[in-house]
């Protein structure tokens, strides 16, 4: 049975954030539906999180896709720069782009003290 959804969220796992990110959601998804992927440095593992947003066109026809880095992230230690993050939420923003024209991608830097900043 056909089960839809609006949206796919990839953020990190940093317990530091999850409350900002419930926050957001709450405001910003209230009529909507998503899936969710927690996974540490968010997209830093670049297949792996394709892998998911291909699962999640495929089972649940999303529309947008939503890449959430963040500030201090351990998964990339010294590499986390701000220039760093957004060079690979664009980068992964590319390769979605590229595989599904069709859907919206949103690419967020979120700082520690829970400010979404949407990377350009
Ligand atoms: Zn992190």
């Amino acid at each position: 049975m056909a089960h839809n959804c609006d949206a796919i969220i990839v953020s990190c796992i940093d317990f530091r954030f999850q409350k900002h990110i419930r926050n957001w959601l709450d405001k910003n998804f209230t009529n909507k539906t998503f899936d969710y992927v927690g996974f540490a440095g968010a997209t830093k593992d670049l297949p792996t999180i394709m892998n998911q947003i291909d699962i999640s066109v495929r089972l649940h026809s999303i529309k947008e896709v939503h890449l959430i880095h963040h500030e201090d992230c351990g998964a990339y230690g010294a590499e986390s720069t701000p220039e760093r993050h957004a060079e690979d939420l664009r980068k992964a923003r590319d390769e979605i782009n590229n595989k599904y024209p069709g859907l919206v991608v949103k690419i967020y830097y979120l700082l520690l003290d829970g400010e979404f900043a949407e990377v350009s």
